[in-house]
């Protein structure tokens, strides 16, 4: 049976970062799905069009529209072994769709890293992300530093700051995270599935707490 592990962690928890370094460890899809909204809004799709009007009040895009192009994307051979779902499920709804499709493609959720880390430092985090504009890798001016200000380690594209990481709107989407998605950490635990992390140490150190995590659960 395939395994996927779904990231659950409020805005800047570091979902992306640690996503893009087990992804690599495992030769495991990382499933993004904000990064798939921003790759529609690239490519000036009608989805594109459509998420943009929510993505920059800092709101969720509606369900069935996020359901429908996770499981696109999950149908795609790449994940047929399992994936690393980054940002998605983020409401209940989406939750039960995604353990639909899965048994569907013969697999489950089997385990879901809460990354957690309090409101303050978010705020922080997220206003000095630079994010890469080819690939979504993600750096911190303080943090993370790229070695070149402005370029991207990994693919030497450019780096950018995101348009919803403008303090205002990381306010409302903390709010929302608390509103709608924050329901699914009690949902996952009621299922056993929840392994809580301390998102508030250093890079390396939350990605070791990761792997002990997954190996455990394996
Ligand atoms: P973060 O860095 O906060 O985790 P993401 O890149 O995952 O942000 O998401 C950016 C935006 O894309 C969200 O604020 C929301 O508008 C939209 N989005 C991403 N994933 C989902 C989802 N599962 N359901 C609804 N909207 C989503
Ligand atoms: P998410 O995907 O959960 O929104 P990101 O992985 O994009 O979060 O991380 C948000 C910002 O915080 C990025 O600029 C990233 O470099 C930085 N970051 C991630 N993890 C940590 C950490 N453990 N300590 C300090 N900064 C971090």
């Amino acid at each position: 049976m395939a395994k996927y592990i779904v990231l659950l962690g409020p805005p800047g928890a570091g979902k992306g970062t640690q996503a893009q370094i087990v992804a690599e460890k495992y030769g495991l899809a990382h499933v993004s799905s904000g990064d798939l909204f921003r790759e529609n809004l690239k490519n000036e799709t009608e989805l594109g069009k459509l998420a943009q009007t929510y993505m920059k009040r800092g709101e969720l895009v509606p369900d069935d529209v996020t359901i429908a192009m996770v499981r696109d994307r999950l149908s795609r051979l790449d994940c047929r072994d399992g994936a690393l779902l980054d940002g998605f499920p983020r409401t209940p709804a989406q939750a039960e769709s995604l353990a639909q499709m899965l048994q569907e493609f013969d697999g489950a959720v089997t385990l879901v890293p809460y990354i957690s880390v309090p409101e303050e430092i978010l705020v922080e985090r997220l206003g000095g992300r630079w994010t890469c504009r080819a690939n979504g890798h993600v750096f911190h001016e303080k943090f993370n530093p790229p070695v070149v200000a402005g370029i991207c380690d990994l693919d030497g594209s450019e780096l950018y700051q995101r348009e919803d990481d403008k303090p205002e709107t990381v306010k409302n989407r903390i709010k929302v995270y608390q509103e709608q998605t924050a329901p699914l950490i009690a949902y996952y635990q009621e299922r056993a599935l929840l392994a809580e992390i301390d998102g508030t140490k250093p890079i390396e150190d939350v990605t070791t707490e990761l792997l002990q995590a997954i190996e455990k659960a394996d």
